[in-house]
């Protein structure tokens, strides 16, 4: 069993981590309000710091929102990087992006081993094991750090560094797209008098039916308690749209859908699901 510390006890963090430690793993967890890993209290050791966490483990695992809290939570002040002492291992699974991988790996020294493995699948399948683990990395790295993340979900070797981060940003720009296409065509069914249960049963037998069976009850009952937020996919919106851009990738319909999610945002939706991007298109009033 392999010592880890575990630095995000976000929505994804809190289950992911439990798993690690009901495995048997050594887990020592840290969050930046302290209320999350006190919830932790019996099971896993409680750091002050991201660097005492750190501190002689075989490798650090950080889930953090955002690219600008993994540049605060590992190369901050009383950060990862000071615990991990010039070696040792950092598998950053939060969505970032490809470049931003790129980048960190140049800001971190050689003698630290960097992996990314962002995942697929929402808060359920946290707590039931069952993502999907993106792993960007060397083959000796995967097949050392797989059978770790195993009680996660399903590691899936991607390619070298970034890959899984690159596979993350296009795995969600389909679930984007499929969520704003599921928006609008309730927002033409809805223009052409149809029932909406007529108009969710009709579509539940089209292409679409799989992507939208996953957030029906949220889109029946306009209640869209947040298991993935919107912000954090308008987040991977602009990422997918800056990677994109820099590889002038001429993209017409994922633009679409970011538009639909940064006016769903705008409208208050941010803190909602982001499935209330088909709340916001139909233009029927959602809450969270
Ligand atoms: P979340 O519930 O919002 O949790 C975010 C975590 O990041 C919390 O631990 C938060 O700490 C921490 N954090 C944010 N800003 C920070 C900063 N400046 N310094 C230190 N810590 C900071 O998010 P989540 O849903 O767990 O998602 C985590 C990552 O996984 C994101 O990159 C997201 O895009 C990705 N993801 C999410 C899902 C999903 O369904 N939710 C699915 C796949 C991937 P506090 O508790 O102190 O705020």
């Amino acid at each position: 069993m392999a010592r880890l510390a575990w630095l995000g006890l976000g929505a994804m963090g809190t289950p992911m981590a439990s798993r690690l430690i009901e495995t048997g793993h050594d887990v020592t967890v840290w969050n930046r309000s302290r209320a999350k890993s006190e919830a932790f209290e019996g099971r896993a050791k409680i750091a002050t710091t991201a660097a005492d966490a750190a501190r002689g483990v075989d490798a650090t695992i950080t889930m953090l929102a955002t690219p600008d809290a993994v540049d605060e939570v590992v190369l901050g002040t009383e950060g990862a990087l000071a615990g991990l002492d010039g070696s040792g291992t950092l598998i950053d699974m939060s969505t970032v992006g490809l470049d931003y991988v790129t980048q960190l790996r140049a800001r971190l020294p050689e003698s630290v081993e960097l992996v990314d493995a962002p995942v697929l699948g929402s808060v359920s399948n946290a707590k039931d094991g069952s993502l999907k683990v993106f792993i960007g990395g060397t083959e000796d790295a995967f097949e050392q750090w797989s059978r770790v993340l195993e009680p996660i979900g399903k590691p899936m070797h991607i390619g070298p560094l970034g890959s899984g981060q690159a596979m993350k940003l296009v795995a969600n720009s389909a679930l984007a797209g499929l969520m704003s296409l599921t928006g609008e065509t309730l927002a033409l069914a809805d223009a052409l008098g149809l029932a909406q249960d007529n108009a969710i049963a009709g579509l539940l037998e089209s292409p679409l039916g799989p992507a939208m069976k996953r957030k029906i009850d949220k889109i029946e009952s306009d209640n869209y308690t947040p298991s993935f937020k919107l912000e954090l996919m308008l987040k991977d919106m602009r990422l997918v749209d800056e990677h994109a851009a820099k590889r002038n990738v001429d993209l017409k319909l994922i633009p679409g859908a970011q538009e639909w999610i940064t006016r769903a945002n705008e409208h208050g939706y941010g803190g909602y699901d982001y499935s209330s991007v088909v709340s916001e298109i139909r233009g029927s009033d959602a809450t969270g």
